[in-house]
């Protein structure tokens, strides 16, 4: 009888990283390769692996999702996971781990360290046959998850202006007081109106503000808004329960987000509301909550909004929203790559891919949190310096940058410094990119 060999499977969306990953492994195992999470969950309930080697922040499904699916009960008995990911964040290595990854690889690796990783895990492991469990999932159609359409939201004639409103500016903590009476002390949340179109960026404290301006201009007309979140932390979710809208029946609201490391997108909402935390449950809040689980570009109203995943502790993506022929590309919260890991390949191509992203925008939202002397003390935290972004928004080639997520030590006049600090790096680099900080209350028109 010949010898039978490991199936693993390969799943990353990087051709090049997934190729060399597979020829590291070919010479020992049977290698099939998948360009995203659920072309992978496809061909792993049809091979039953072995191993499969993962990365986490691919387009479509992502690696902790894939993992929950593959170890959960309609997945691929026995099966082991090796999750690589250029993220080398404690929060990711310990939340792979409870997904259900059994080793954690960060990019670059050598193929010594792989095939080592690789055959521990499958050192006494039980040789496959074919013919495992079949799946109880039936996971949404991959059409809409690896297709990556350009944006085709409408242009030229008939396009309105598209209006942009601060409403919270703050990262990490709201700290309202007299020192930060004009850049604003509430978290995270910002309104875009395209056209007849509501879209919400995150649920920090400042989303009460905009909720009580709403009711005001809404009165008795029924609601309907979309709000993308980029990730859970208590900064960006935190006034969701003080949305007043979503307690009037006669509104709609949909909440766009990645499915979460462990369990659902609603699910991120109804525990954070949970009895223990508030006093209404998110099923008792009245209005119409349409969770949608992100997979790929988004229609929402006459904006069409694509994500990308970013460097920050835990899940947390990036929006570019295309509306009436104009371009928002909103980046918080996130660390660069290289920074964080030095300059080697892959960091460097993850930060090219985040710059390619937000391309010719004519708006950058792009958190800025730290100074450089901040950063040599916060490094690792998943946060920019100020330098960091304006080279970011002048490469990108931006009309406009705002700086946003403003730390909460950073008092009015620190910001006043660091706005001047800004603009002063922009013309010797050959730009005329304008570059202001978010303040509450702010609103602008492209
Ligand atoms: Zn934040
Ligand atoms: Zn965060």
């Amino acid at each position: 009888m010949g010898e039978l060999k490991y199936k693993v499977l390969v799943a990353d969306d990087d051709d090049i990283l997934r190729t060399l990953a597979a020829d590291m492994l070919c010479e020992k195992y049977e290698v099939t390769q998948a360009c995203d999470g659920l072309e992978a969950w496809n061909k792993a309930r049809e091979i039953k692996p072995a191993l499969v080697v993962t990365d986490l922040m691919m387009p479509g499904m992502h690696g902790y999702e894939l993992c929950e699916l593959l170890k959960g009960p309609g997945g691929v008995p026995g099966v082991k996971i090796i999750v690589t990911s250029s993220k080398s964040f404690s929060v990711d290595k310990l939340q792979a781990k409870k997904a259900g990854a059994d080793l954690y690889l960060v990019k670059p690796f050598l193929p010594s360290e792989l095939l080592s990783a690789a055959e521990k895990l499958l050192s006494g492991a039980e040789e496959r046959g074919e013919g495992g469990k079949k799946s109880i999932f039936d996971k949404i159609s991959a059409s809409e998850a690896s297709v990556s359409s350009p944006a085709a939201a409408s242009t030229g004639a008939g396009a309105k202006p598209v209006k942009v409103r601060f409403w919270g500016t703050r990262g990490s903590c709201p700290c309202p007081g007299p020192g930060t009476v004009r850049y604003g002390g509430n978290t995270a949340c910002i309104e875009v109106r395209a056209g007849d179109t509501l879209i919400i960026l995150e649920c920090g404290t400042g989303l009460r503000g905009m909720g009580a301006s709403l009711v005001k201009e809404f009165g008795s007309r029924p609601m309907e808004g979309h709000i993308f979140l980029s990730h859970s932390h208590w900064d960006h979710i935190q006034g969701f329960p003080f949305f007043v809208p979503l307690y009037n029946p006669k509104n709609s609201f949909k909440i766009y987000g990645l499915h979460a490391a462990h369990g659902s997108l609603k699910n991120v909402f109804s525990g954070s509301m949970a009895e223990d935390y508030f006093p209404v449950l998110l099923s008792d809040m009245g209005g119409k909550l349409d969770f949608v689980e992100m997979a790929g570009p988004q229609d929402a109203g006459e904006a069409k909004v694509k994500y990308r995943h970013l460097n920050h502790p835990g899940l947390c993506i990036g929006f570019r929203m295309e509306t009436h022929g104009k371009t928002i590309t909103y980046i918080a919260d996130h660390e660069c790559f290289a920074r964080l890991s030095g300059e080697n390949q892959e960091s460097m191509r993850q930060d090219a891919e985040i710059l390619d992203f937000a391309r010719g925008s004519d708006l950058i939202i792009r958190e800025a949190q730290y100074t450089e002397d901040e950063y040599s003390k916060k490094k690792g935290w998943g946060h920019s310096t100020f330098d960091d972004v304006v080279k970011f928004g002048i490469a990108a080639g931006t009309r406009k940058l705002v700086l946003f997520h403003h730390d909460p030590e950073h008092t009015d006049e620190i910001m006043d410094e660091k706005v001047v600090y800004c603009k002063k790096l922009v013309s010797p680099a050959g730009s005329e990119m304008e570059c202001e900080a978010a303040a509450e209350g702010m609103a602008l028109e492209l």
